[in-house]
């Protein structure tokens, strides 16, 4: 998933002609997020920046497989999920996004109260969606430039594993949740303009279709 309109993207550089003490604190956090990649604790800091697969392509619209083998192959993913990402600005990447079509995905997410959500999951399972259904927009690495409000539900929990084969549960609230059930949706085969109806849907796909990165036959 990737930031829309909605949401402030905390990447994005500050003005350049003024010194705001955002800007002086964005350069403090920068600094120190030098200081841990050079600790190589940065999630990606590893990993191989991947082209990201595109509308279009018969990988994103296949469930994936199962993960079994548990070892560095899958730890290597998970690094270039992570790094590949963050050059796209994304919030969360599944695997198939980069033409792995195994049940993966990453994500640097925050929730509606600001609080910043950063793991990956293996084979995950979305075992709660509830609560209040929030249409709002939403964006996909796989469809550069789109976004549609989409509804979703605000609260989601999903079961999962480490890329080190221990069990995780992992709770989302608001858009955190939106992005946790995007993600879910990417590994079955399925993307955001598929819970789109009428002008919205016919809208979008319109978009998708003139976008510069369109398969066209
Ligand atoms: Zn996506």
């Amino acid at each position: 998933m990737v930031w829309t309109s909605a949401y402030r993207d905390p990447f994005a550089l500050p003005n350049p002609g003024t010194v705001t003490k955002d800007a002086r604190l964005s350069r403090v956090q920068e600094d120190r997020t030098l200081a841990a990649m050079r600790h190589g604790s940065i999630p990606g800091a590893r990993g191989r920046v991947r082209p990201l697969t595109l509308l279009g392509d018969p990988v994103l619209r296949a469930p994936c497989r199962e993960v079994t083998a548990f070892g560095p192959e899958l730890a290597a993913l998970v690094e270039d999920l992570f790094a590949t990402m963050y050059a796209a600005r994304g919030v969360g990447l599944a695997a198939n996004q980069v033409g792995e079509p195994l049940r993966v995905f990453v994500y640097d997410c925050p929730d509606d109260e600001d609080v910043r959500h950063v793991g990956h999951l293996v084979n995950p399972r979305l075992v709660t969606a509830d609560g209040v259904v929030v249409r709002g927009p939403e964006g996909c690495l796989s469809l550069p430039g789109l976004e549609a409000g989409t509804e979703r539900y605000d609260h989601a929990v999903v079961e999962g594993f480490t890329a080190a084969g221990e069990p995780v549960t992992v709770h989302g609230t608001g858009f955190f949740a939106r992005c946790l059930q995007h993600e879910c949706d990417h590994l079955a085969g399925r993307l955001y303009p598929d819970h789109l109806t009428g002008w919205r849907h016919r809208r979008l796909r319109r978009q998708a279709s003139k976008a510069p990165w369109a398969h066209r036959p």
